[in-house]
């Protein structure tokens, strides 16, 4: 966990903007194991003031008596002490000392702070997977203002939308999206970049979507970074094979033409390092979704996903200096961002948002429910804010950002015709406001749709909760999987819809995903999504054995079978047949400590969706651009085919997010 004293002073965001600075993660959190819950005690001190008392106006207006008011109340990892600032009519600064889990924590803090201000209030919800942390800012908040001899039960009776309004709210803008998560907010620096006026409505009270929770791979050909990878001969046959095929479709028989003079020339050069290009990335695309994918956009998605890594550092986006391979990634061109999480992702977004406050106007708890359609064109979005109705009319065009449906059971069982078993009771590693609410936007103005029944698993959920965190692997390269009788079961570098059938085939559907030293060099690496191994095996989510007899023991597994499992991968690793046909190695698993960690399937992504064109332009029944309406990310279709590629979907949604920001703002 990383301590690390913040002090965080956060500006008075524009009134009618409902926290542009906020940003909440809601990574699912688990108290460690025998952590008993902190107790909440909110202390204050006051700043003596000579203003008069503080009281509610008959009017229902809150009274303050100006000045600035210490308060305190613990945290999850400490105390949160704030300095509240106030004028005679509203909360202007809250300054907070705060020591909360980086990412989680601290992002709920940031969260609830901007809705307290931009509404003078203290009616705002905690945010999930940050309990603690959001109860221990409200607690010392509501100190400061109790010593500030403030109304506390009017304040925290007080519902207040956007920007502190109350009543319906009418707006007017060049572009709005619809959904704050990486599509949404990379278009918005889009289309504020090509000169847009931007709105977007977000329907939770936190920014950042599926993004802020995953793992945050991210797909590029990247022959800097890949120069620090060998090629090892099975990834030579791969790109041999690719080369072999034959393709009826136009485009990707140009593709393969590229691959093979890039081939050649790879191969003429006699180098040795990891070989890989925008047509190769294409290739694996397209037949890793079964050659169901549109190549139009699949080219503009591999054609584009450096340039978008080179647009996201030119505004601050920092990736760590080496590539892996992502679960279901089939090679080694995933990104990993310096923070943790898609954290980095989201304050990218956020601090250009911030920056560009005056034209970017950000609206959270507000739930887009309908497009306006005027003359056969898209003129706005009619959305449902806290305290009444939002309607935004848009001079140029609506964006659909919405993400997928992984959320919604009833859409998942509707849509999900014959690829999967029922999907009723499996988990997913999605955020709650995934419910498809674009798709239903979308329906009623006639837009096409394409690949709805494309629903992808993984297997690689939380036993308990389905969500990514918790997970052991670094990388596909070095871990295996077993069941529950110790033994392999499948190529562990296959693709995520593979691997998932063949887990659900496995007892329980239950598997260990196994890793050593190699992955964990102390107790204090941490995984993906920024937990340490020592954490996670005291908290009883992993477990570690100095002999793989010993794991086996402490995971119920049969010991023999187990020890010969990892015997027959290191074999392979040496250069043996692998009995899966697993094609992706690097180390042998011979290093202890040994650690085991618990999966299941869970649903991740649906790469079904709305119909668009290649430049992000909604397609109706017919094929034809519906006027004033886009669409980018996880609520479109037909980019992925029967299944996404892992580290496609954080590429897919800023490519395309980016796309649609540009022309929804008249660029193109
Ligand atoms: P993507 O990866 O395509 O950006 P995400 O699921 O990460 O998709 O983000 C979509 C965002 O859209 C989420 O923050 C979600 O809460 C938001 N959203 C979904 N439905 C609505 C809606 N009806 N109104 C406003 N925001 C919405």
């Amino acid at each position: 966990m990383n301590l690390k004293k913040r002090v965080m002073s956060l500006m008075v965001a524009g009134l009618m903007t409902a926290g542009l600075a906020a940003c909440a993660t809601t990574p699912p959190t688990t108290t460690p194991a025998g952590t008993a819950a902190p107790t909440t005690t909110a202390v204050a001190t006051t700043t003596p003031s000579t203003t008069p008392p503080a009281t509610t106006a008959p009017t229902g207006e809150i009274k303050f008596k100006p000045g600035t008011y210490k308060g305190e109340a613990e945290g999850f990892h400490g105390p949160i002490k704030v300095e509240v600032t106030l004028s005679e009519t509203a909360i202007t600064d809250i300054k907070v000392e705060q020591t909360e889990t980086e990412g989680v924590g601290d992002k709920a803090i940031e969260s609830i702070v901007a809705l307290i201000k931009s509404g003078t209030t203290l009616k705002v919800d905690a945010v999930s997977g940050a309990t603690y942390s959001s109860k221990g800012i409200l607690e010392a908040v509501t100190a400061a203002l109790t010593s500030a001899g403030a109304d506390i039960e009017a304040l925290k009776n007080k519902t207040a939308g956007p920007g502190g309004t109350t009543g319906d709210v009418e707006k007017t803008t060049d572009v709005v999206i619809i959904g704050g998560g990486g599509a949404g907010l990379s278009a918005a620096m889009s289309a504020h970049e090509n000169g847009a006026k931007v709105i977007v409505l977000e329907k939770m009270s936190r920014l950042g979507g599926n993004t802020i929770i995953s793992g945050a791979a991210y797909n590029a050909a990247d022959p800097k970074r890949q120069a620090a990878l060998t090629m090892t001969d099975l990834e030579k046959k791969t790109v041999e094979g690719i080369l072999e095929m034959t393709f009826d479709d136009a485009k990707v028989k140009t593709w393969q033409e590229t691959l093979k003079q890039e081939w050649k020339e790879y191969t003429d050069s006699k180098k040795t390092t990891l070989f890989d290009s925008p047509s190769m990335h294409k290739l694996q695309t397209y037949l890793g979704g079964d050659k169901k994918g549109n190549p139009e956009l699949i080219d503009v998605l591999c054609e584009n996903t450096y340039p978008t890594i080179e647009w996201l550092e030119a505004k601050g986006m920092l990736f760590k200096d080496y590539i892996f391979t992502v679960l279901g990634g089939l090679w080694s061109r995933a990104h990993k961002p310096e923070k943790p999480l898609g954290t980095g992702f989201v304050q990218t977004y956020e601090d250009y948002i911030e920056k560009n406050k005056a034209d970017i106007e950000v609206l959270l708890d507000t739930k887009a429910e309908d497009l306006i359609m005027e003359g056969g064109k898209i003129v706005g979005v009619i959305a449902q804010g806290k305290t009444g109705k939002v309607t935004v009319r848009a001079s140029k065009g609506v964006i659909i950002a919405t993400g997928g449906f992984g959320a919604n059971v009833e859409m998942r069982n509707k849509y999900n015709t014959s690829l999967w078993p029922d999907l009723t009771n499996i988990k997913t590693t999605n955020h709650t406001g995934a419910t498809g609410d674009g798709i239903a936007m979308a329906e009623k103005v006639n837009a096409g749709f394409t690949g709805m029944e494309y629903i992808q698993l993984l297997p690689m959920g939380d036993p308990e909760t389905g969500s990514l965190s918790g997970n052991i692997e670094q990388g596909v390269q070095n871990r295996i999987f077993v069941n529950k009788e110790g033994k392999r079961f499948v190529d562990e570098g296959a693709r995520r819809d593979v691997m998932t059938k063949a887990l659900m085939e496995q007892t329980d559907s239950y598997m260990w995903v196994i890793v050593d030293k190699n992955s964990y060099p102390t107790g204090d690496t941490i995984n993906n999504f920024n937990e340490s191994i020592d954490d996670l095996v005291a908290a009883g989510r992993a477990f570690k054995g100095e002999t793989l007899e010993e794991l086996a023991g402490k995971i119920g597994v049969d010991p023999a079978a187990f020890v010969k499992s990892v015997e027959d991968f290191n074999k392979a690793v040496d250069g043996a047949k692998d009995e899966f046909g697993r094609t992706l190695f690097d180390k042998k698993l011979d290093t202890a400590p040994f650690y085991a960690g618990a999966r299941v399937p869970t649903v991740h992504h649906t790469m079904g969706g709305i119909t668009i064109d290649a430049q992000a332009h909604v397609l109706d029944q017919d094929g034809k651009a519906i006027p004033g309406l886009y669409a980018a990310g996880e609520v479109t279709g037909g980019i992925h085919g029967t299944n996404r590629l892992g580290g496609n979907a954080l590429a897919d949604i800023n490519v395309f997010g980016r796309i649609a920001g540009q022309n929804a703002a008249g660029a193109k």
